[in-house]
């Protein structure tokens, strides 16, 4: 039988940012004291010898420029003439390279958009959807929870809650800090039978997130997420638990060893890791694994519009015992990775193809596109 030649370097790196328009049923919010005009996609695509493409996105939004120039500058370089599919091998000596420079932020970010890009080239090369390489099954159609973004208006949190039900979703998410806010969606029109989620970005001190999470009690919350700053306070985060509202947090956590802390401290019954920052989809499955070795559930942070969303589809799709996947509650003008980021009432249909399955409508990509397209090629003679 002859030898399939497995190993393939890559040759080239390149990263551009896709800033599509959207509505969001009213005011756009501040994201890191910036106005939030566009989502923003950092695309990352990586390429190998033999003229192989693969796709990623690194996180994102007002982090954008910072892990942009990661990428580009630092972390580009570094992966050039090496073998696109020892994805272990290359998250330790990458990873291990950028430890100086911060285990939490611009550099993991960057590195988990190459990643996803690396798990896109395996599979296509492989002949295998991503779900399928991770030993999982079609599970059909994935519910989405609608993520509502922060309104701080309860009318409009009731109106785009009624909304999102009625567009098929049964699961909402609010990113607001009152019970009040909470109380409008539960009574929105066709609410009634939807399940209320309550995200406050580690709005509160353990004190305070106590007494709002006495006061949430009997309100039937699915989950009660990030109650405490600063994230790291892992004890502060477990003493919100004794009110029984199951707590989640993950989002911000600096890898495997960042839910080992939360885990150990009995701080979480829901574990959120997001896979374009986390290191990507091998992190990402290190974390299914020990949340299933103690018994905490898992739902992925993905308020993602490319590559990073269809990727958690896959990882749902193939780990998680209820798949369910978060969507961001808006309107896109366009985005080049549709269909597979749209939704049809509330559910998200896992791509069959090769890799992530996903290759965007490039017209659409350099229509959107701001900016130049930044490239590290590899010279195999420098
Ligand atoms: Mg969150």
């Amino acid at each position: 039988m002859r030898k399939r030649h497995w190993a393939m370097k890559i040759v080239a790196v390149e990263t551009c940012v896709v800033a599509l328009p959207f509505d969001m049923g009213g005011p756009k919010p501040a994201f890191a004291g910036r106005p939030w005009d566009n989502l923003e996609i950092l695309v990352v695509k990586v390429e190998t010898e033999d003229g192989l493409v693969g796709w990623g996105e690194a996180f994102g939004h007002a982090a954008i420029p910072a892990t942009k120039a990661a990428i580009d500058t630092i972390i580009a370089p570094l992966m050039l003439g090496r073998d696109a599919g020892d994805i272990q091998g290359l998250s330790r000596t990458i990873l291990h390279s950028l430890h100086l420079l911060g285990r939490n932020g611009s550099f993991v970010y960057g590195y988990s958009g190459i990643e996803i890009a690396l798990w896109d080239l395996l599979g296509k090369r492989a002949g295998l959807p991503l779900y399928r390489l991770l030993g999982g099954r079609d599970r059909g159609p994935i519910d989405g929870y609608a993520s509502l973004l922060a309104y701080n208006d309860n009318p409009l949190v009731a109106k785009n809650t009624a909304a999102a039900c009625a567009a098929g979703y049964r699961f909402i998410k609010l990113h607001e800090l009152t019970r009040a806010a909470v109380l409008a969606a539960q009574q929105a029109p066709g609410a009634a039978d939807a399940a209320i989620m309550l995200d406050v970005n580690c709005a509160w001190s353990p004190v305070v997130a106590r007494e709002m999470a006495a006061s949430l009690a009997d309100d039937g919350l699915m989950w009660l997420e990030e109650p405490v700053w600063p994230p790291e306070d892992v004890h502060g985060l477990a003493s919100v638990r004794a009110y029984g509202i199951p707590i989640s947090a993950g989002e911000n956590v600096a890898g495997l060893f960042g839910f080992k802390s939360l885990i150990e401290a009995e701080a979480i019954d829901i574990a959120q890791p997001s896979v374009t920052k986390i290191g990507g989809v091998q992190e990402m499955i290190r974390v299914f694994d020990l949340c299933e070795a103690h018994g905490v559930e898992v739902a992925p942070h993905s308020p993602y519009f490319g590559p990073g969303f269809v990727a958690t589809l896959h990882i749902i799709a193939a780990r998680m015992e209820k798949p369910m996947i978060e969507v961001l509650w808006l309107d896109m003008e366009a985005n080049p990775f549709d269909p597979w980021v749209r939704g049809q009432n509330g559910r998200f249909p896992v791509p069959q193809g090769p890799g992530l399955g996903c290759d965007p409508d490039l017209e659409v990509l350099e229509r959107y596109r701001t900016g130049d397209w930044a490239r590290n090629v590899w010279q195999a003679n420098r």
